[in-house]
């Protein structure tokens, strides 16, 4: 059968360069780079160009480039930092609706213990308003956290104007730039941002390994781990060598691919999110028009789940994911779909489709063979009142779509 893979937003294959690059410090170049002897400096060197890598590929300098175990210990790691050692200048973070759980739930558990954490709404495209953000901004405020691009709805924020705002009130500025590396720029000082989430394995690198930027001077410290000297005190436990060797190298082709990527994708996402409005009745384009990432197309459709849809297409060797999350062990549909606005019925029909380097345009044909009878099949068979219930705006354990839920 043809497997078309499209769910790059959930993760991606390594490309054949990382893992050739990687494969030596797995077996040959074993040592513990805080070795002294030989072992410890071939490896150590290594190390060191991995960090000069993620550097470039940022705009930043090499001794601002911290190695984490990924996205979510970046995440975790640059806000709590951040509260904990500001906390006499301050009590209060700022975050949107539509982060991460690594970053909103990490916001959330710090306004346990003491902080004061607004959380800022989106307009219908998933956008957070500068206007908000500034009204939002006390004396008390000490750090901003606002996600460069959705991995949900694929919509871009302003980061650059945001963290100039920050910046103008000695305000941290956080971005997690996990879904935004590799397919549009990504710049430190472009973006002015302080402090920066990288990811491996959303770069085509391994998984279980990313990093943060933390520009100079920034009043940040290590929080979480207790442990040995690594990474300059900023993060302890013996390195992942491997790990970082190919972050290293993802980050450097991501950045010399970058023009080249983000043309084809977007080709792509155009194609399959026009002929997807064109050919399938009652659907809805979600997160923003224009301002998206050139890999993301993602929709609602109508009078379906979209659990039922991802296992019809499932059948049918095509990968994607959904917001409605009936399998993942919640009734709640996505806290993305729901901050936008968007109704828990329709919020139930939810699909990402998520392009990568290797898709095709063959990809999108065969998508919109198997798609438009999927679709017909399910609404045939659909719950829903097509007439009635679906203006109506219900608690989500209680909506129709959820009598067909497979939790
Ligand atoms: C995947 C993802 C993360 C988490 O990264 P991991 O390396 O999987 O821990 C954080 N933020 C965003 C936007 C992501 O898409």
């Amino acid at each position: 059968m043809r497997r078309v893979y499209f769910d790059h937003s959930a993760t991606t294959p390594v490309r054949p360069e990382v893992a050739e690059e990687m494969q030596k410090y797995l077996t040959e170049y074993f040592g513990n780079p805080t070795s002294l002897h030989y072992f410890g400096r071939q490896v150590r060197k290594a190390v060191e160009e991995a960090r000069e890598k993620v550097a470039n590929a940022i705009g930043a300098r090499p001794e601002e480039v911290v190695f984490t175990s990924g996205g979510t210990e970046s995440d975790n790691m640059a806000i709590h930092g951040i509260a904990m050692i500001n906390k006499n200048r301050g009590n209060h973070i700022i975050t949107s609706a539509v982060e991460h759980h690594a970053v909103l739930n990490t916001v959330k558990a710090l306004g346990k213990q003491g902080f004061t954490v607004t959380i800022l709404p989106v307009d219908k495209y998933g956008m957070v308003s500068l206007d908000d953000l500034a009204n939002a901004i006390t004396d008390k405020t000490i750090l901003i956290s606002i996600m460069h691009a959705s991995n949900e709805v694929g919509t871009i924020q302003p980061i650059k104007d945001m963290a100039a705002m920050a910046r103008e009130k000695g305000i941290f500025f956080h971005t997690d730039a996990v879904q935004s590396m590799g397919k549009i720029p990504v710049n430190v000082d472009e973006l002015g941002v302080d402090l920066l989430t990288v990811s491996g394995h959303k770069i085509y690198g391994p998984k279980g390994v990313g990093a943060l930027y933390i520009r100079k001077g920034t009043r940040w410290r290590q929080t979480l781990f207790h442990g040995g000297a690594q990474e300059r005190l900023r993060r302890a436990g013996t390195e992942n060598v491997p790990g970082i060797i190919g972050l290293g190298k993802a980050c450097e082709l991501a950045a010399r691919d970058l023009e080249k990527e983000a043309a084809h994708l977007a080709g792509l996402r155009d194609k399959l999110i026009k002929e997807v409005m064109d050919k399938i009745p009652h659907v809805q384009l979600t997160g923003h028009p224009t301002m998206r990432l050139p890999n993301h197309a993602s929709f609602c459709f109508e009078f379906i789940e979209g659990e039922s849809m991802l296992l019809s297409m499932d059948m049918k060797g095509v990968a994607a994911s959904s917001g409605s999350a009936c399998t993942s062990g919640s009734l709640e549909p996505s806290h993305v779909l729901l901050a936008m606005g968007i109704p828990h019925e329709l919020a139930h029909g939810s699909i990402r489709i998520t392009l990568g380097r290797d898709n095709t345009e063959e990809d999108i044909d065969y998508f919109m063979e198997i798609m438009p009878p999927i679709v017909e099949r399910l609404r045939a068979m659909s719950p829903l009142d097509q007439e009635t219930e679906f203006a109506v705006e219900s608690s989500c354990a209680a909506c129709k779509v959820s009598s067909s839920c497979h939790r």
